[in-house]
């Protein structure tokens, strides 16, 4: 059974990028915001450290933007870096006005943190749980308005894309089962990053890169997807999926140790346990290649526990639930894909090469990170593009008139999928673990290689079953991770040269020419 809605704006998405549009937006029609999963399911909730924003006299704008350029490698677009730091004290202020309690000194001033690659303390956190603070103080804000419409569990499947001009999307209601059709004046894609294309990820389950594959599918340009940050430290455990322990305990004076308890970080750099996360993944990834273990051990046990467990809530309740008592011995970790650098090319208002089809947070590429991204960066990129595009296509749209766009009924394949299942989690697990061993922190060409041919071939098998079967959400997500794993592959080939986290061992020197590595064409 087919249906078709009418909207005023379409928004994929409700993490902080999607919620701060939405905000914005709503003055000017009717919204509806969309979220695959529970609200709470999303890169947002879980992020811990913070915000990063300029306050107070000690920090400049310059100097912000001289770390963000620095971070990014080259690669960074220097007027988008002065425009969304500069915009940033904006918007915590704004957040601050709707309700935001972030952590205060004795003295009342804000308790800013400093983090790897800041040169000063311009860090906003709520303790270790500053994704949830923002998360629910954005979702309240936007619940207040009418004109916002929720709909959790609504998986979309595809844009609607035509003439380059986007009309909406079809959408798959997870509840149900039951495929519908969204037109709409304007569709805003804030999906988030893709962390679950890697076998180790920090991201929750709803990171399959779902925006990025849908715009590159409908003729969106997409740029630098080799950039993808590992985080060092993401719990190992076997029913723990995505545990980040935040660097934060480092910065405190926790060691990383091997499996009989050494230290090794001052085999790979002078700053040891403090190196930059890059460094630190690498140096990890090269000592597990070695040993052949499974994971190292980050100590900070030899701390007052009074003192971890009120610094540290949030990892301290993740693992006690895995029976690891870090006061009181080392916790097991391995690096994991954290967060996605590239992504849909879009402008600080969200505007892509499509019409009508926008992109903000994670989904997107703005020029704002370069090669790598700065901690607490991307928090504040997804409040100040967010803002910015939901005011951008409030001022352009409101004086199109109503929507009188059109869909198409989705194509539905007749065969169930009740046998096939096996083919899917076969497929899934086998791109997560191409992924991780051949195009992970580490590359080399002849393992590039080996994992495009090997992604070709579940490829193929993808599209026949895509068209073909019943769709469920599985596959397409499926399908998804798929085609990003390819555009990750397709990037990490044509950059021939080592810059910010792409690591290449046959080019292990920086290109004399800084470029970005663009995909528009099918292959
Ligand atoms: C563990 C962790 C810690 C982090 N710590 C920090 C930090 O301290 N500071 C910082 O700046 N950054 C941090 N980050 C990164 C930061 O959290 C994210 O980059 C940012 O929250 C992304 O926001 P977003 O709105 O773009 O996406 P998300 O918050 O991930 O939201 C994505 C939304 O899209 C929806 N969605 C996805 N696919 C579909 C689909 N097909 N159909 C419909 N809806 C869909 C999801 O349901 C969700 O609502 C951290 C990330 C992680 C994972």
């Amino acid at each position: 059974m087919f249906m078709t809605e009418k909207i005023d704006f379409l928004i994929l998405g409700a993490g902080v990028a999607g919620l701060s549009t939405a905000i914005k937006l709503q003055k000017y029609g009717k919204i509806l915001i969309l979220a695959k999963n529970s609200i709470k399911e999303c890169n947002t909730y879980f992020a811990a450290g913070g915000i990063s924003c300029v306050w107070g006299e000690e920090d400049t704008f310059e100097k912000h933007v001289k770390d963000t350029i620095t971070a990014g490698d080259g690669l960074c677009n220097k007027k988008v870096v002065e425009k969304i730091v500069s915009d940033g004290p904006g918007r915590i202020k704004e957040l601050i006005e709707w309700g935001l309690d972030f952590d205060k000194l004795p003295d009342n001033r804000y308790n800013l943190a400093k983090e790897g690659g800041h040169s000063k303390r311009r860090i906003f956190h709520v303790k270790d749980l500053t994704g949830k603070a923002v998360l629910d103080t954005l979702y309240d804000k936007a619940k207040s308005y009418k004109n916002i419409i929720f709909r959790e569990w609504q998986i979309a499947i595809n844009l609607y894309v035509k003439d380059n001009i986007c009309r909406g999307a079809h959408i798959l209601d997870r509840k149900t089962n039951e495929i519908y059709t969204i037109s709409a004046k304007a569709t805003v894609i804030a999906t988030g990053g893709c962390g679950k294309v890697y076998l180790y990820t920090s991201n929750p389950d709803i990171a399959s890169g779902d925006g990025i594959a849908m715009a590159y599918r409908a003729g969106a340009t997409v740029a630098n997807m080799e950039f993808i940050q590992f985080h060092p430290t993401c719990l190992y455990h076997p029913y723990a999926k995505n545990a980040l322990i935040s660097e934060a305990l480092r910065g405190e004076g926790a060691i990383l140790k091997d499996t009989n308890g050494k230290p090794f970080m001052d085999r790979y750099h002078k700053l040891k346990d403090l190196a930059p996360r890059d460094i630190v993944s690498r140096a990890i990834d090269d000592l597990l290649k070695k040993t052949g273990e499974d994971c190292v051990y980050l100590d900070v046990s030899f701390k007052d526990p009074e003192f971890l467990k009120n610094r540290f809530p949030g990892i301290n309740e993740t693992c006690l639930k895995y029976d690891i008592d870090f006061t009181k011995e080392p916790i097991p970790v391995v690096p994991a894909a954290h967060y996605c650098c590239g992504g849909i090319v879009a402008d600080t208002n969200g505007a892509t090469n499509i019409k009508r089809l926008f992109a903000v947070g994670e989904c997107s590429c703005t020029g704002f990170h370069g090669a790598n991204r700065l901690a607490s960066n991307s928090l504040l990129e997804g409040l100040v593009c967010g803002h910015n595009c939901g005011q951008y296509i409030g001022e352009i749209m409101n004086s199109l008139g109503p929507n009188n766009l059109t869909i198409p009924d989705w194509h539905e394949g007749s065969i169930s999928d009740s046998n096939e299942r096996v083919v899917i989690s076969q497929n899934w697990e086998e791109i997560r673990k191409v992924m991780q061993n051949y195009a992970g922190i580490v590359k080399m060409d002849k393992l590039l290689k080996r994992a495009w041919d090997r992604l070709t071939l579940i490829n193929e098998e993808i599209v026949q079953y895509y068209w073909n079967f019943k769709i469920t959400s599985d596959l397409i997500e499926l399908r998804n991770l798929c085609t990003i794993a390819r555009l990750i592959l397709k990037c990490a080939h044509a950059r021939k040269e080592s810059r910010g986290i792409h690591y290449n061992l046959d080019y292990p020197e920086k290109a004399n020419l800084a470029r970005n590595s663009t995909v528009r064409k099918h292959w």
